[in-house]
């Protein structure tokens, strides 16, 4: 039926698709703007011309999807899904359908949901599961109703209707059939109003309301002009349908023959078949035998490739068992293996392509498990990931937070500790001669008692200080006390201990040093510094006294006072001289 209301649309709209495909040919292959264009000639192929429709749908499909425009995306879908079912791949049509909903979705788009929708449905009515196609058209119709298109509520009450009327559930049928003419009368959409009208009339027929059916049927055929063709067609072989029932055999007859000989009563194949069925049911219980074996045979030529499969199989099947119970055996099993020869190249309901939609359609459903289950799946998983995400960013805040902060008292620390070194080295230091000052001497002497070694303490004064400071100034004092602070430093070892402990005495603690090298040491320095080089303006001389000890045992009171035993020694015997303690 589809099949047919759009062909006519497609010819109403030939010029649209001319001016469509001008407008095309002006565009580049991946314009956004082709999308559009494309997909109203695919709809507008797609009942005509259901290859070219696919073909425009699939070059839409691309540049949608790029775009993630998922309007038209949907729209490209459904269009490929339903020219794959009218071209009869009915799993690419199942999954382009399904795709079509789920972008449909996304959109929120009423008309788009309900068009789609119903498209799921008439697949589930392809392939005879009409639970899962009232499920979708159920779906169209709570999407049609806030719809602005007032029609998609329409054609999918009248979808629903032909499917409860195949599902014998006729007045459920009646109540669609009548809601969808309503609306038609309501838009004023006549021609439609009366294909709802028929299919009204197939659910009185059906459910054995003859009269009702009947009245029906006349009543579209009274207004002939103004409906389809397939619409007259089909009310014509109802209407003998009824006749036949009613045992009106003349009636009936002619009507049959209407439908088989007038091209505009055998418009839609589908009635045609039923008409050919018809009318040879009826020759052979009018016992018409070679009318009916006849009108078969002629039956299943007209109709081959044109309608459902089942119309073609009834043919065969009543065929065959006419020439059985007329004992033309022969000829019976001659239609058995045609039937089954061409059982096996049609599509999709013979007895074995019952049992593969049965298979294909159990397939369906795990697949359409399996989507559910996928997209629950990817729901969850987005779930989880939003969540850890979520989980990641926080963590990741707080962690920069508390490194930061980590950072920041570790500066503080950092900061802290070299102010304490510095304090500690400044505190050790003499501010004149940057040398160690007692305290420092203090603390190196203890850090050096955790060995056990010889060691050696020279206590060192400046002959005539006062003097010099005196005759030359303070200022030229503190000149020589800082020379021979970097005098002494280049003579020592780095393992040495130099320190100003007072005016201008300083101490050098000699480690791993006998008595002897640390004379040898001293005198050493004695000389540099008595050496005219040494100091220009005044001539300078050192007194030093030195004592010996063992790193453990010594104690710094001790090594002085030994030391400055020493040291007296060396000025009593006229200085410039280095005495050892004895
Ligand atoms: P001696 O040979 O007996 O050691 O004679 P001396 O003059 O060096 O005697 P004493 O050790 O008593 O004198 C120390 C002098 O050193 C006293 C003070 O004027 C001077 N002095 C102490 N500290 C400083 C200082 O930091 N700078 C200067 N320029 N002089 C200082
Ligand atoms: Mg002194
Ligand atoms: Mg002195």
């Amino acid at each position: 039926m589809f099949l047919l209301i759009a062909s006519w649309q497609a010819m109403a709209d030939d010029a649209r698709i001319e001016s469509l495909k001008t407008q095309l040919a002006s565009m580049s292959n991946d314009d956004v703007a082709s999308v559009p264009v494309l997909l109203e000639l695919a709809d507008l192929y797609l009942y005509q011309e259901p290859a070219l429709a696919e073909e425009y749908a699939s070059k839409a499909l691309p540049i949608s999807m790029q775009s993630e425009d998922d309007y038209n995306r949907a729209r490209a879908f459904r269009l490929l899904g339903m020219a794959s079912m009218y071209l009869g791949k009915t799993n690419e049509a199942f999954t382009y359908l399904s795709q079509a909903l789920s972008a449909a979705q996304n959109t929120e788009d009423a008309h788009l949901l309900s068009i789609c929708n119903r498209s799921v449905g008439v697949y589930y009515e392809l392939v005879v599961d009409y639970d899962n196609a009232v499920r979708y058209y159920i779906e169209a119709i709570k999407h049609g109703r806030l719809s602005d298109e007032i029609s998609d509520l329409a054609l999918v009450y009248n979808n629903l209707g032909n499917v409860l009327n195949s599902q014998a559930d006729y007045s459920e049928a009646i109540e669609y059939f009548k809601k969808s003419a309503a609306i038609h009368r309501r838009t004023k959409n006549y021609a439609m109003e009366m294909n709802v009208t028929n299919g009204l009339g197939v659910s009185y027929l059906k459910s054995q309301q003859y009269d009702q059916a009947l009245a029906l049927f006349k009543s579209v055929l009274d207004n002939d002009e103004g409906i389809y063709d397939f619409t007259y067609s089909e009310a014509s072989v109802n209407l003998a349908h009824v006749y036949q029932a009613l045992n009106m055999t003349d009636e009936a007859i002619s009507m049959y023959r209407h439908v088989i000989e007038d091209p505009r009563g055998g418009a839609y194949p589908q009635a045609l078949a039923s008409a050919f069925l018809g009318l040879a049911k009826l020759y052979t219980t009018l016992e018409r035998f070679d009318e009916a074996l006849a009108l078969y045979r002629t039956g299943i030529v007209e109709v081959k490739n044109k309608t459902s499969v089942e119309s073609e199989i009834a043919l065969y099947e009543s065929l065959a068992m006419l020439e059985l119970k007329l004992g033309r055996y022969e000829d019976a099993a001659n239609t058995q293996a045609e039937y089954i020869a061409r059982r096996n190249t049609i599509q999709p309901v013979t007895q074995a392509g019952i049992i593969k939609k049965l298979e294909s359609q159990l397939k369906t459903e795990r697949e359409l498990i399996q989507l559910q289950e996928d997209l629950l799946q990817r729901e969850r998983e987005a779930q989880h990931s939003w969540f850890f995400i979520f989980t990641s960013v926080v963590i990741s805040l707080l962690c920069l937070v508390l490194f930061l902060a980590l950072r920041l008292r570790q500066q503080k620390l950092l900061r802290l500790e070299q102010t304490n070194q510095s304090l500690l080295v400044a505190s050790e230091t003499d501010p004149l001669t940057g040398v160690g000052n007692r305290r420092f001497l203090d603390r190196r002497l203890s850090t050096m008692r955790t060995t056990s070694m010889e060691m050696a303490f020279l206590l060192l004064d400046i002959d005539h200080f006062k003097q010099l400071n005196d005759t030359h100034g303070h200022d030229v004092g503190d000149d020589v006390l800082v020379r021979l602070a970097e005098r002494l430093n280049t003579l020592c070892r780095k393992e040495d201990v130099l320190a100003r402990i007072g005016g201008e005495e300083f101490v050098i603690l000699l480690p791993n040093v006998d008595e002897q090298a640390s004379l040898a040491f001293a005198e050493r320095i004695r000389e540099s510094v008595a050496d005219k080089a040494f100091y220009a303006k005044a001539p300078i001389t050192v007194s030093i006294g030195v004592a010996v000890g063992n790193t453990k045992s010594a104690c710094f009171d001790d090594l002085y006072k030994q030391a400055d035993i020493a040291l007296y020694q060396a000025k009593s015997d006229g200085r410039n001289h280095v005495r050892a303690f004895s």
